[in-house]
């Protein structure tokens, strides 16, 4: 845990302008500072700093907050990890965690072995690359190799590609004159040890990738053949797992790919790194391999962190397609939109793009993108033919994949549609459907599982689910918001806004339902009881999902536009009209309370035994009728008691 005061220091440290200025160029206009949006793409800008508010708020795609929510989101950060960057920025620095000394110790070892591998295979990647560059053997065996496939000069030196010599110990040799021990060799994978405890290299007469982390390092390499002489020899050499690589936490071409993702919101999942690599060269950038092995939950999560919508490419043999079904499903399972495009037989994303070039690559991908379930089920039901005993399975695997998607509204549009696919009766999909639902319930219920660990939490999502999709919640974003506007207003002789507006939800017995909302109120209400009501301080909350809200709605309520600054707009003093404001946000409280009450009575009818309780029912529902239309009437000039 990070102590509030750090927090505080951070935020205090961190001016919005400064530290949306690393990665954003603004412009001064009006009260406020504007720039092109790096959330999405955009040519006028529309990405607003308030200097004095402390927030930034883009009126193209929605995304506000303070400095850190900034950080979170561009680097695609949890909170702690976006509170490092900027502490490290500031030279702010941060409490250690209470650890024992063996803890510590363990972790300085392990951190600076991390820093020696690291240092290590820097010097490995710029070995490889220098000798693929201007050694004879690397341009006549290597060089050559990536040219007939048709690698430019400037992707090669972006992906840092590079060349082991077929030699024994080449590298090895440099790489002990330069000063790095044969223990680090051995344990980078880069070296291998033999019997006799003489070291040699592990990649050799190989063109090497090297595999990059989040933050564009060398974590590891791949080594392909070149020369088939040896058959037993694998096609690809990898590095083993070290403290630097997690081989089922990476996907190549992440570092490369990261803003591409963010901008398109969408990604290309394709299994080798020359796939990567020559979509780049074609111009598609939002593109990771999974590196031939199938997909693992980190890696999905990793995705997660910059989309939600993955476009598969498979290549074009039956027998793979159907192999990498099952992966496709944990992507569905994840919560994930998946497309899929399949490529003509014998070609893959690598080959496909190099024979019809750049622009008909991109067309060919667009114009075959189709929805997964879809595809599965085509494919599928070609299969099944007219065998019923077939078809039956064909409708649980179906169903199988349906039933992973999280999002109740997704499965039922898909449900659907693969009944019209398949002619068979939506109910009978939706009951087997629900089967396997239940099962999966019931299986959850009998395992206990440990807490989840603690993981990034896609804070977006949460708050788009939490706040925008209950569209039921639009009266109690309307109450925070005239909150967070005149909080501090004299209402009455005796009472503030807030005062007010906590007073008249308690006598109607009204209770939030958004948690963020409420938590929010929390804070308020705090403030309130210790007479420092402060709305401003809501942006620094410790829990961003809380100042991502708050930030939305502050922006809302005075840069109605960045535009109208242009235009001299006259807006209404807001002392003339904030009563009628307050009043009118309360007022749909209220009536949307008694809907509810309403509502829930009648369901009451349905169960009422004896005239009596219904008598009781009728009598509290024109109670309710009427209290309604109370609060409906049109009033006079007086709103205020
Ligand atoms: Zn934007």
């Amino acid at each position: 845990m990070i102590p509030r005061s750090k927090v505080d220091e951070i935020l205090d440290a961190a001016r919005i302008e400064d530290v949306v200025g690393d990665y954003v160029s603004l412009k001064k206009r009006g009260s406020s500072l504007l720039g092109l949006c790096p959330f999405h793409n955009e040519k006028t800008p529309s990405f607003n700093v308030s200097v004095s508010k402390g927030i930034y708020k883009c009126f193209g795609c929605g995304k506000a907050g303070n400095a850190i929510n900034f950080v979170m989101d561009y680097e695609h950060l949890d909170f702690v990890g976006a509170l490092k960057v900027l502490a490290d920025k500031y030279g702010i620095e941060l409490p250690k965690q209470e650890v024992s000394s063996e803890q510590i110790l363990e972790e300085k070892r392990q951190q600076s072995e991390k820093e020696s591998l690291q240092v290590l295979n820097n010097y490995a990647e710029a070995y490889f690359a220098d000798t693929l560059h201007t050694d004879d053997e690397g341009k006549l065996i290597g060089l050559s190799y990536f040219e007939e496939r048709g690698f430019r000069p400037d992707i090669i030196t972006k992906f840092k590609l590079g060349f082991a010599k077929d030699s024994w110990d080449h590298f090895t040799e440099n790489a002990l004159r330069s000063g790095y021990s044969s223990d680090m060799l051995v344990k980078s994978g880069l070296s291998k040890s033999s019997e006799q405890g003489k070291i040699y290299d592990a990649y050799r007469a190989r063109v090497i990738f090297p595999i990059h982390g989040l933050n564009g390092k060398p974590i590891a390499f791949a080594g392909r053949i070149l020369k088939s002489k040896d058959e037993k020899s694998p096609k690809y050499v990898n590095s083993p797992e070290t403290v630097l690589y997690y081989k089922s936490n990476e996907l190549y071409g992440l570092y490369f790919a990261r803003t591409a993702i963010s901008k398109a919101d969408s990604v290309y999942l394709v299994e080798g790194y020359t796939d990567v690599i020559s979509m780049h060269q074609a111009g598609i950038e939002n593109v990771v391999a999974s590196s031939g092995t199938s997909l693992t939950e980190n890696q999905i999560k990793l995705i997660k962190r910059f989309t939600e919508n993955v476009c598969v490419l498979y290549d074009g043999d039956a027998a793979g397609i159907k192999a990498s079904l099952r992966g496709t499903d944990m992507l569905l399972e994840a919560g994930l939109n998946v497309k899929i495009v399949l490529f003509p037989d014998g070609e893959d994303p690598d080959s496909y793009s190099r024979k019809v070039g750049s622009d008909a690559f991109d067309i060919f991908l667009s114009e075959n993108k189709q929805d997964f379930i879809l595809f599965k089920t085509g494919l599928l039901k070609d299969e099944a033919g007219n065998d019923p005993v077939k078809q039956a399975e064909l409708v649980r695997d179906i169903v199988g994949s349906i039933s992973k998607i999280p999002d109740a509204f997704k499965r039922s549009n898909f449900i659907k549609a693969c009944s019209r696919l398949l002619k068979v009766e939506e109910q009978l999909l939706i009951a087997e459907s629900n089967r396997l639902l239940r099962t999966k319930a019931a299986q959850e219920a009998r395992t206990t599982l440990p807490p989840p660990a603690e993981q990034p939490l896609n804070y977006e999502q949460e708050i788009k689910s939490l706040v925008q999709l209950q569209s039921n919640d639009a009266q109690e974003r309307d109450l925070l918001r005239v909150l967070l506007k005149y909080a501090t207003h004299s209402i009455n002789d005796t009472e503030n806004v807030a005062q007010y507006v906590f007073r008249e939800l308690a006598e109607a017995e009204i209770v939030i339902e958004n948690p963020v909302i409420t938590d929010i109120l929390k804070l308020i209400h705090a403030q309130l009881h210790n007479q420092e009501l402060n709305m401003q301080s809501l942006l620094y909350a410790n829990d961003p999902k809380l100042t991502q809200v708050v930030a939305d709605m502050m922006s809302e309520n005075l840069e109605v536009s960045p535009h109208w600054s242009q235009y001299d707009v006259d807006v209404e003093p807001i002392e003339t009209y904030f009563r009628q404001d307050v009043e009118q946000a309360l007022l749909m409280l209220k009536v949307k309370h008694i809907n509810k009450l309403i509502d829930e009575n009648q369901l009451e009818f349905n169960h009422a035994k004896t005239d009596e309780d219904l008598h009781a029912l009728q009598q509290v529902h024109a109670h309710l009728l009427m209290q309604r239309s109370e609060l409906l009437k049109p009033r006079g000039t007086v709103l205020i008691k």
